[in-house]
């Protein structure tokens, strides 16, 4: 039996099966299926589709369960299968994250939420260059809470927004007092992760304009970084917003580079200033020459594009060295620094790595 739940969403209910693979084997030809490309008015449509599988043997006592059990499963399905079996697991994250839900809009409030500093070193000078903000929830009873956990949290409720306007406000707060502070260090730049759903607000280019303006920080000093794969779900609007950061003098990088199969096309259409490699290609450059040639080969066209590289992730001397001799601008990760609470990214500028 097959059913529209919703706008694109849709249920296939299997009789009768006698094993497991039977219903596998239907989730696959229907991934193949569905992400067949098609050809509609001259352009070519490629179709996304994820599958989420449960069995009837998990004793469900109603239809509700069965779907919600069904949906979970697709949320986390494998972008190569297509599928994914639900397990309790799925069952227990879902309900952790419903109850991290209603203390997440709390944080902000109750001044949980801190912005970590992780440096970001030149290679040629061995200064730091600038710094990356992280933000950490430090939960009263669960301690320190990872980004990952309630980031996507956060942008599936929406509430995103409300944390992504903290962090910009914070970050230009801390920007406008470490291009006061003695020693010369206003030429820092400070990378604010943004989420798609905060650059496809109309209010956006205003929100950050407000954020420099209450900081007094300087534009140049801020730098936007959007993921990869936001950028190729918007790629119209992207470029208009990337257009119109550029204009005010406000740097962006394009983040996770190579995580999210951008066209290098992509790459000459928009004026990222800076390329930030994503640290799967950088763990184990020395060792790797796939991973080499295809560092290589981006850092040579981010600089023929006009763009300074980042790589994400160094961990070690030899990666540096790799790096350093491939004309990698910049470099990031646990061998110089982890992200740090402002205090010490402070004496780190001061006393140097
Ligand atoms: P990201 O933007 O790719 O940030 C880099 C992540 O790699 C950070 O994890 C950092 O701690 C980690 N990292 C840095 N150097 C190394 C290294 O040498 N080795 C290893 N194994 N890891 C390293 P973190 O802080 O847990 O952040 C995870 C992700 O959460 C970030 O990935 C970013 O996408 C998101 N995130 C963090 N803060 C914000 C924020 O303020 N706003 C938004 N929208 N997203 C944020
Ligand atoms: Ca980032
Ligand atoms: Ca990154």
């Amino acid at each position: 039996m097959v059913a529209r739940l919703g706008p694109s969403e849709f249920a296939l209910l299997l009789y009768d099966l006698s094993s497991p693979s039977e219903a596998i084997a239907v989730a696959r030809s229907t991934f193949a299926e569905l992400g067949a490309t098609v050809e509609i008015q001259g352009h070519e449509i490629t179709g996304k589709n994820q599958i989420g599988l449960t069995f009837s043997s998990a004793d469900y006592e109603s239809a509700e369960d069965f779907l919600r059990d069904a949906g979970l499963a697709a949320n986390s399905a494998d972008m190569q299968t297509g599928y994914q079996i639900f397990d309790a697991d799925m069952h227990k994250a879902a309900m952790h994250r419903l109850t991290l839900e209603p203390e997440l809009k709390r944080a902000i409030d109750n001044e949980q939420l801190v912005l970590y500093y992780q440096p970001v070193v030149d290679f040629k000078s061995r200064k730091i260059s600038g710094f990356e903000g992280l933000v950490r929830w430090i939960h009263p009873e669960k301690g320190l809470v990872p980004p990952d956990v309630f980031i996507s949290l956060a942008e599936e409720t929406g509430q995103i927004l409300q944390i992504g306007k903290w962090v910009l406000e914070e970050a230009c707060r801390q920007a406008a007092a470490w291009e006061s502070m003695e020693g010369g260090f206003e030429n820092l730049a400070i990378g604010v992760n943004v989420s798609a759903q905060e650059f496809s607000r109309p209010e956006f280019i205003d929100t950050i304009e407000g954020a420099l303006e209450k900081a007094q920080c300087r534009c140049s000093s801020l730098k936007l970084e959007l993921t990869e794969t936001a950028v190729i779900d918007n790629t119209q609007l992207v470029g208009q917003v990337v257009k119109q950061l550029e204009q005010l003098e406000i740097k962006t990088a394009l983040d996770d580079f190579g995580t999210g199969y951008c066209s290098l096309s992509y790459l000459h259409s928009f004026p990222f200033d800076t390329l930030k490699v994503d640290q799967s290609f950088v763990r184990n450059i020395d060792r790797e020459s796939r991973n080499r040639d295809i560092v290589q080969s981006t850092i040579m066209l981010a600089h023929k594009l006009g763009m300074e590289v980042i790589a994400e992730g160094v961990e070690t001397q030899a990666e540096v060295d790799v790096l350093a001799a491939m004309n990698c601008n910049y470099g990031q990760g646990h061998f110089f620094s982890r992200a740090v609470p402002e205090k010490e990214a402070s004496r780190l500028l001061r006393e140097g790595l």
